[in-house]
Protein backbone atom coordinates (compact mmCIF):
# COMPACT_ATOMS: atom_id res chain seq x y z
CA UNK A 1 0.00 0.00 0.00
CA UNK A 2 1.39 3.73 -0.84
CA UNK A 3 1.33 6.17 1.32
CA UNK A 4 -1.20 7.76 -0.25
CA UNK A 5 -3.83 4.87 -0.32
CA UNK A 6 -2.93 4.80 3.70
CA UNK A 7 -3.98 8.21 4.29
CA UNK A 8 -7.84 8.44 6.26
CA UNK A 9 -9.76 11.49 5.74
CA UNK A 10 -12.22 11.26 8.82
CA UNK A 11 -15.78 13.09 8.26
CA UNK A 12 -15.40 15.25 11.68
CA UNK A 13 -13.19 14.95 14.69
CA UNK A 14 -14.27 16.27 17.75
CA UNK A 15 -11.52 14.72 19.75
CA UNK A 16 -8.62 17.04 17.80
CA UNK A 17 -11.22 19.85 18.67
CA UNK A 18 -10.23 19.12 22.20
CA UNK A 19 -6.66 18.59 22.06
CA UNK A 20 -6.86 22.37 20.68
CA UNK A 21 -9.32 23.93 23.73
CA UNK A 22 -8.14 21.65 26.02
CA UNK A 23 -6.86 23.89 28.93
CA UNK A 24 -9.58 26.46 28.17
CA UNK A 25 -12.36 23.85 28.44
CA UNK A 26 -11.01 22.48 31.72
CA UNK A 27 -10.45 25.97 32.80
CA UNK A 28 -14.44 26.12 32.35
CA UNK A 29 -15.04 22.96 33.61
CA UNK A 30 -13.12 23.76 37.05
CA UNK A 31 -14.59 27.42 37.52
CA UNK A 32 -18.33 26.14 37.01
CA UNK A 33 -18.15 23.26 39.15
CA UNK A 34 -15.70 24.59 41.88
CA UNK A 35 -18.35 27.22 42.77
CA UNK A 36 -21.22 24.71 42.52
CA UNK A 37 -23.76 26.22 40.52
CA UNK A 38 -25.21 24.77 37.46
CA UNK A 39 -28.40 26.77 36.46
CA UNK A 40 -29.38 29.58 35.34
CA UNK A 41 -26.25 31.67 36.87
CA UNK A 42 -24.50 34.68 35.32
CA UNK A 43 -22.94 32.65 33.17
CA UNK A 44 -25.81 32.14 31.03
CA UNK A 45 -26.61 35.98 31.09
CA UNK A 46 -23.38 36.47 29.74
CA UNK A 47 -23.20 34.18 26.95
CA UNK A 48 -26.10 35.35 25.95
CA UNK A 49 -25.33 39.09 25.73
CA UNK A 50 -22.52 37.40 23.99
CA UNK A 51 -24.20 35.68 21.57
CA UNK A 52 -26.68 39.02 20.83
CA UNK A 53 -24.04 41.15 20.57
CA UNK A 54 -22.04 38.78 18.15
CA UNK A 55 -25.67 38.14 15.86
CA UNK A 56 -26.62 41.47 15.89
CA UNK A 57 -29.86 41.51 17.90
CA UNK A 58 -31.34 42.44 21.36
CA UNK A 59 -31.94 39.25 23.25
CA UNK A 60 -30.74 35.59 23.33
CA UNK A 61 -32.06 33.30 25.34
CA UNK A 62 -30.04 30.15 26.14
CA UNK A 63 -32.37 26.96 26.14
CA UNK A 64 -31.31 23.09 25.58
CA UNK A 65 -31.73 22.60 21.83
CA UNK A 66 -31.97 23.90 18.58
CA UNK A 67 -35.68 22.38 18.59
CA UNK A 68 -36.75 24.27 21.46
CA UNK A 69 -35.37 26.80 20.24
CA UNK A 70 -37.60 27.14 16.86
CA UNK A 71 -40.66 25.68 18.91
CA UNK A 72 -40.70 28.37 21.63
CA UNK A 73 -39.86 31.46 18.97
CA UNK A 74 -43.04 30.11 16.99
CA UNK A 75 -44.73 29.65 20.04
CA UNK A 76 -43.69 32.88 21.54
CA UNK A 77 -45.23 34.46 18.33
CA UNK A 78 -48.73 32.79 19.23
CA UNK A 79 -49.09 30.28 16.61
CA UNK A 80 -50.56 27.36 17.18
CA UNK A 81 -53.28 25.06 16.01
CA UNK A 82 -55.50 26.12 12.59
CA UNK A 83 -52.15 28.11 11.81
CA UNK A 84 -49.99 27.01 8.65
CA UNK A 85 -46.29 27.71 8.39
CA UNK A 86 -44.51 27.82 4.76
CA UNK A 87 -41.12 25.88 5.03
CA UNK A 88 -38.85 23.53 3.25
CA UNK A 89 -38.34 20.33 2.55
CA UNK A 90 -34.41 20.12 2.60
CA UNK A 91 -33.89 20.19 5.87
CA UNK A 92 -33.19 18.14 9.33
CA UNK A 93 -36.53 17.27 10.28
CA UNK A 94 -36.46 19.18 13.46
CA UNK A 95 -37.98 22.10 11.53
CA UNK A 96 -40.79 20.81 10.42
CA UNK A 97 -41.12 18.92 13.84
CA UNK A 98 -40.71 22.66 15.92
CA UNK A 99 -43.93 23.49 13.62
CA UNK A 100 -46.01 20.47 14.26
CA UNK A 101 -45.21 20.63 18.24
CA UNK A 102 -47.17 24.05 18.37
CA UNK A 103 -50.24 22.05 16.88
CA UNK A 104 -49.44 24.21 13.19
CA UNK A 105 -49.25 23.05 10.02
CA UNK A 106 -45.99 22.45 8.16
CA UNK A 107 -46.63 23.79 4.54
CA UNK A 108 -43.55 22.89 1.95
CA UNK A 109 -42.43 25.18 -0.56
CA UNK A 110 -39.64 23.84 -3.36
CA UNK A 111 -35.70 24.93 -2.81
CA UNK A 112 -33.53 26.19 -5.85
CA UNK A 113 -29.94 24.68 -6.92
CA UNK A 114 -28.41 25.66 -3.40
CA UNK A 115 -30.82 23.66 -1.59
CA UNK A 116 -32.56 26.93 0.12
CA UNK A 117 -36.29 27.93 -0.24
CA UNK A 118 -37.17 29.37 -3.60
CA UNK A 119 -39.02 32.50 -2.94
CA UNK A 120 -40.56 32.94 -6.32
CA UNK A 121 -42.77 29.64 -5.18
CA UNK A 122 -43.21 31.08 -1.65
CA UNK A 123 -46.73 33.40 -2.84
CA UNK A 124 -48.38 30.51 -4.26
CA UNK A 125 -48.28 28.34 -1.20
CA UNK A 126 -50.00 31.50 1.40
CA UNK A 127 -53.55 30.61 2.23
CA UNK A 128 -55.55 32.84 5.00
CA UNK A 129 -53.93 30.26 7.33
CA UNK A 130 -50.72 31.24 6.38
CA UNK A 131 -48.83 32.72 9.56
CA UNK A 132 -45.33 32.80 9.03
CA UNK A 133 -42.16 31.36 6.87
CA UNK A 134 -39.55 29.24 8.35
CA UNK A 135 -36.55 29.70 5.97
CA UNK A 136 -33.70 27.49 6.62
CA UNK A 137 -30.27 28.54 6.12
CA UNK A 138 -28.71 24.88 5.27
CA UNK A 139 -25.12 24.38 5.87
CA UNK A 140 -24.77 27.95 6.66
CA UNK A 141 -25.70 29.13 3.97
CA UNK A 142 -28.62 31.78 4.23
CA UNK A 143 -32.01 31.90 2.89
CA UNK A 144 -32.82 34.80 0.14
CA UNK A 145 -33.67 37.16 3.00
CA UNK A 146 -34.04 40.25 1.19
CA UNK A 147 -36.85 38.17 -1.54
CA UNK A 148 -38.06 36.66 1.99
CA UNK A 149 -38.84 39.61 3.65
CA UNK A 150 -40.40 41.47 0.63
CA UNK A 151 -42.81 38.30 0.42
CA UNK A 152 -43.40 38.46 4.34
CA UNK A 153 -44.25 42.13 4.46
CA UNK A 154 -46.74 41.97 1.48
CA UNK A 155 -48.77 39.60 2.87
CA UNK A 156 -48.09 40.57 6.78
CA UNK A 157 -46.40 37.03 7.64
CA UNK A 158 -43.74 36.50 10.88
CA UNK A 159 -40.54 35.64 9.80
CA UNK A 160 -38.65 32.59 12.10
CA UNK A 161 -35.56 31.61 10.77
CA UNK A 162 -33.94 28.37 11.03
CA UNK A 163 -30.25 29.50 12.21
CA UNK A 164 -29.38 26.50 13.43
CA UNK A 165 -26.18 26.40 11.44
CA UNK A 166 -26.47 29.81 11.10
CA UNK A 167 -23.49 30.83 13.54
CA UNK A 168 -20.77 32.88 11.73
CA UNK A 169 -22.87 32.82 8.61
CA UNK A 170 -23.76 36.46 7.09
CA UNK A 171 -25.96 37.29 4.31
CA UNK A 172 -25.40 41.50 2.50
CA UNK A 173 -22.68 41.75 5.55
CA UNK A 174 -25.80 41.07 7.97
CA UNK A 175 -25.50 37.99 10.73
CA UNK A 176 -28.00 35.17 9.71
CA UNK A 177 -31.08 35.08 12.65
CA UNK A 178 -31.12 38.56 12.23
CA UNK A 179 -33.36 39.05 9.50
CA UNK A 180 -37.16 38.21 10.83
CA UNK A 181 -38.66 38.21 13.36
CA UNK A 182 -37.04 35.25 15.50
CA UNK A 183 -34.36 32.56 15.16
CA UNK A 184 -33.43 29.26 16.44
CA UNK A 185 -29.71 28.23 16.82
CA UNK A 186 -28.60 24.64 17.47
CA UNK A 187 -25.25 24.30 19.52
CA UNK A 188 -25.01 20.28 18.94
CA UNK A 189 -21.46 19.32 19.07
CA UNK A 190 -21.43 19.06 14.97
CA UNK A 191 -22.35 22.60 14.62
CA UNK A 192 -19.99 25.54 14.56
CA UNK A 193 -20.37 26.75 18.01
CA UNK A 194 -21.14 23.65 19.88
CA UNK A 195 -22.11 22.62 23.18
CA UNK A 196 -20.62 19.26 25.14
CA UNK A 197 -23.89 17.95 24.46
CA UNK A 198 -27.15 19.36 23.59
CA UNK A 199 -27.61 22.83 23.85
CA UNK A 200 -29.19 25.95 21.74
CA UNK A 201 -30.72 29.65 21.93
CA UNK A 202 -33.37 31.65 20.35
CA UNK A 203 -32.28 35.57 19.09
CA UNK A 204 -34.53 38.23 18.59
CA UNK A 205 -35.34 42.13 18.75
CA UNK A 206 -38.77 41.44 20.08
CA UNK A 207 -38.70 42.78 24.27
CA UNK A 208 -42.17 40.59 24.24
CA UNK A 209 -40.70 37.67 22.94
CA UNK A 210 -37.52 37.43 25.32
CA UNK A 211 -39.55 37.97 28.34
CA UNK A 212 -41.69 34.90 27.21
CA UNK A 213 -39.12 32.64 26.11
CA UNK A 214 -37.28 33.33 29.25
CA UNK A 215 -40.55 32.16 31.46
CA UNK A 216 -41.42 29.03 29.46
CA UNK A 217 -37.73 27.73 29.50
CA UNK A 218 -38.22 28.09 33.51
CA UNK A 219 -41.53 26.44 34.06
CA UNK A 220 -43.17 30.02 33.73
CA UNK A 221 -41.73 31.21 37.39
CA UNK A 222 -41.14 34.34 37.87
CA UNK A 223 -39.78 34.18 40.80
CA UNK A 224 -39.10 30.55 43.03
CA UNK A 225 -42.67 30.83 44.83
CA UNK A 226 -44.71 32.53 41.54
CA UNK A 227 -45.38 30.55 38.19
CA UNK A 228 -47.53 33.00 35.93
CA UNK A 229 -48.11 30.08 33.11
CA UNK A 230 -47.16 26.99 32.83
CA UNK A 231 -43.79 26.36 30.98
CA UNK A 232 -41.21 23.57 30.77
CA UNK A 233 -37.76 22.73 31.60
CA UNK A 234 -35.59 23.69 28.70
CA UNK A 235 -32.49 25.71 29.95
CA UNK A 236 -28.91 26.13 28.64
CA UNK A 237 -26.70 24.60 31.81
CA UNK A 238 -24.16 26.67 33.22
CA UNK A 239 -20.94 24.50 32.60
CA UNK A 240 -22.15 24.82 28.67
CA UNK A 241 -22.73 28.37 28.78
CA UNK A 242 -19.45 29.12 30.24
CA UNK A 243 -17.94 26.72 27.24
CA UNK A 244 -19.74 28.48 24.93
CA UNK A 245 -18.73 32.06 26.13
CA UNK A 246 -15.23 30.96 25.22
CA UNK A 247 -15.75 29.03 21.94
CA UNK A 248 -17.57 32.12 20.84
CA UNK A 249 -14.12 34.16 20.96
CA UNK A 250 -12.97 31.22 18.42
CA UNK A 251 -15.68 31.35 16.19
CA UNK A 252 -14.29 33.13 13.72
CA UNK A 253 -11.36 31.18 13.25
CA UNK A 254 -13.39 28.14 12.99
CA UNK A 255 -15.38 29.81 10.55
CA UNK A 256 -12.31 31.19 8.52
CA UNK A 257 -10.68 27.35 8.19
CA UNK A 258 -13.50 25.81 7.38
CA UNK A 259 -14.29 28.19 4.29
CA UNK A 260 -10.68 27.74 3.38
CA UNK A 261 -11.04 23.79 3.35
CA UNK A 262 -13.70 24.68 0.94
CA UNK A 263 -11.99 26.60 -1.15
CA UNK A 264 -9.29 24.12 -1.41
CA UNK A 265 -12.12 21.68 -2.83
CA UNK A 266 -13.28 23.43 -5.08
CA UNK A 267 -10.23 24.44 -6.37
CA UNK A 268 -9.76 20.60 -6.73
CA UNK A 269 -12.86 18.87 -7.64
CA UNK A 270 -13.27 18.71 -11.33
CA UNK A 271 -16.71 20.51 -12.22
CA UNK A 272 -19.24 18.01 -14.17
CA UNK A 273 -20.75 15.12 -12.14
CA UNK A 274 -20.01 17.01 -9.25
CA UNK A 275 -22.34 20.09 -8.57
CA UNK A 276 -20.93 22.70 -5.76
CA UNK A 277 -23.08 25.46 -5.19
CA UNK A 278 -20.80 28.53 -5.81
CA UNK A 279 -20.76 31.38 -3.08
CA UNK A 280 -22.57 34.20 -4.42
CA UNK A 281 -21.16 38.08 -3.82
CA UNK A 282 -23.60 38.68 -1.27
CA UNK A 283 -23.19 35.37 1.01
CA UNK A 284 -20.73 34.51 3.81
CA UNK A 285 -21.02 31.17 4.43
CA UNK A 286 -20.30 28.73 7.68
CA UNK A 287 -20.07 26.04 6.15
CA UNK A 288 -21.34 23.66 8.78
CA UNK A 289 -21.19 21.05 6.40
CA UNK A 290 -19.84 20.85 2.56
CA UNK A 291 -22.43 19.24 0.68
CA UNK A 292 -21.62 18.40 -3.10
CA UNK A 293 -24.37 16.72 -5.76
CA UNK A 294 -23.39 13.74 -7.87
CA UNK A 295 -24.20 11.95 -10.44
CA UNK A 296 -23.94 8.08 -9.54
CA UNK A 297 -23.78 9.35 -5.26
CA UNK A 298 -24.04 5.99 -3.93
CA UNK A 299 -21.16 4.53 -5.99
CA UNK A 300 -18.87 7.55 -5.17
CA UNK A 301 -19.86 6.92 -1.82
CA UNK A 302 -18.25 3.58 -1.77
CA UNK A 303 -16.10 4.32 -3.93
CA UNK A 304 -14.59 6.74 -0.84
CA UNK A 305 -15.17 4.54 1.54
CA UNK A 306 -13.21 2.41 0.42
CA UNK A 307 -10.00 4.70 0.17
CA UNK A 308 -10.79 5.65 3.31
CA UNK A 309 -12.78 8.65 3.14
CA UNK A 310 -15.93 9.16 4.80
CA UNK A 311 -19.15 10.62 3.38
CA UNK A 312 -22.30 11.02 4.59
CA UNK A 313 -26.06 11.22 3.06
CA UNK A 314 -27.57 14.50 4.23
CA UNK A 315 -29.69 13.57 3.45
CA UNK A 316 -32.10 10.96 1.32
CA UNK A 317 -35.03 11.86 1.98
CA UNK A 318 -37.36 14.68 1.19
CA UNK A 319 -38.73 16.16 4.66
CA UNK A 320 -42.59 15.42 3.03
CA UNK A 321 -41.96 11.86 2.45
CA UNK A 322 -40.75 10.43 5.87
CA UNK A 323 -43.50 7.90 7.46
CA UNK A 324 -44.22 11.05 9.84
CA UNK A 325 -45.19 13.58 7.15
CA UNK A 326 -47.68 10.89 5.25
CA UNK A 327 -50.63 13.16 7.47
CA UNK A 328 -49.63 15.99 5.28
CA UNK A 329 -50.61 13.99 1.86
CA UNK A 330 -47.97 15.32 -0.08
CA UNK A 331 -46.69 12.38 -2.71
CA UNK A 332 -43.67 11.73 -4.80
CA UNK A 333 -43.10 14.29 -7.21
CA UNK A 334 -44.52 17.16 -5.07
CA UNK A 335 -41.24 19.05 -4.80
CA UNK A 336 -38.81 17.92 -7.85
CA UNK A 337 -35.81 20.23 -7.21
CA UNK A 338 -35.66 19.01 -3.46
CA UNK A 339 -36.41 15.32 -4.43
CA UNK A 340 -33.84 15.58 -7.15
CA UNK A 341 -31.00 16.89 -4.77
CA UNK A 342 -31.57 13.86 -1.91
CA UNK A 343 -30.61 11.09 -4.91
CA UNK A 344 -27.42 13.35 -5.14
CA UNK A 345 -26.69 15.06 -1.97
CA UNK A 346 -22.95 13.63 -0.25
CA UNK A 347 -21.44 15.48 2.40
CA UNK A 348 -17.28 15.24 2.50
CA UNK A 349 -15.35 14.91 4.68
CA UNK A 350 -15.18 18.60 6.52
CA UNK A 351 -13.86 20.10 9.72
CA UNK A 352 -11.60 22.67 11.09
CA UNK A 353 -8.33 20.68 11.13
CA UNK A 354 -8.39 18.76 8.15
CA UNK A 355 -5.10 19.62 6.49
CA UNK A 356 -4.83 20.37 2.63
CA UNK A 357 -3.14 16.99 1.64
CA UNK A 358 -6.47 15.29 3.35
CA UNK A 359 -8.31 17.72 1.13
CA UNK A 360 -6.16 17.15 -2.13
CA UNK A 361 -6.81 13.02 -1.37
CA UNK A 362 -10.71 13.30 -1.14
CA UNK A 363 -10.62 15.59 -4.16
CA UNK A 364 -8.55 13.63 -6.44
CA UNK A 365 -10.53 10.50 -5.25
CA UNK A 366 -13.87 12.04 -6.30
CA UNK A 367 -12.09 12.66 -9.57
CA UNK A 368 -10.48 9.49 -10.33
CA UNK A 369 -14.13 8.03 -9.79
CA UNK A 370 -15.05 10.09 -12.91
CA UNK A 371 -12.45 8.98 -14.59
C1 LIG B 1 -29.28 20.78 14.19
C2 LIG B 1 -30.47 21.35 13.53
C3 LIG B 1 -31.68 21.56 14.21
C4 LIG B 1 -31.93 21.05 15.61
O1 LIG B 1 -31.05 21.55 16.56
P1 LIG B 1 -30.85 20.69 17.91
O2 LIG B 1 -29.97 21.58 18.74
O3 LIG B 1 -30.19 19.42 17.53
O4 LIG B 1 -32.18 20.50 18.51
C5 LIG B 1 -32.72 22.17 13.54
N1 LIG B 1 -32.59 22.56 12.25
C6 LIG B 1 -31.44 22.38 11.57
C7 LIG B 1 -31.35 22.87 10.17
C8 LIG B 1 -30.35 21.75 12.17
O5 LIG B 1 -29.24 21.54 11.48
Amino acid sequence: MSAATALKVPFIDLKQRYEEEKTELLACVERVVSQGHFVLTQEVSEFEQAAARYIGVKHVVGLNSGTDALMMALWAHGIGKGDEVITTPVSFVATTGSIVHVGAKPVYVDVREDQLIDPAKIEAAITPRTKAIMPVHWIGRIADMDAIMAVAKKHKLLVIEDAAQTMGAYYKGKHGGSHGNAAGYSAHPLKNLNALGDGGFMGTNDDEVARKVKLYRTHGLESRDSCVMYGVNSRLDTLNAEVLKFRLQRLKSVVDRRRRNVEIYRKLIKPGPVYIPPEKPHEHNSYVMFIVQAERRDELKDYLAARGIESLVYYGTALHLHKAAARLGYKRGDFPVAEKQCDRVLALPHHQHLTEEQIAYASEAVNKFYG
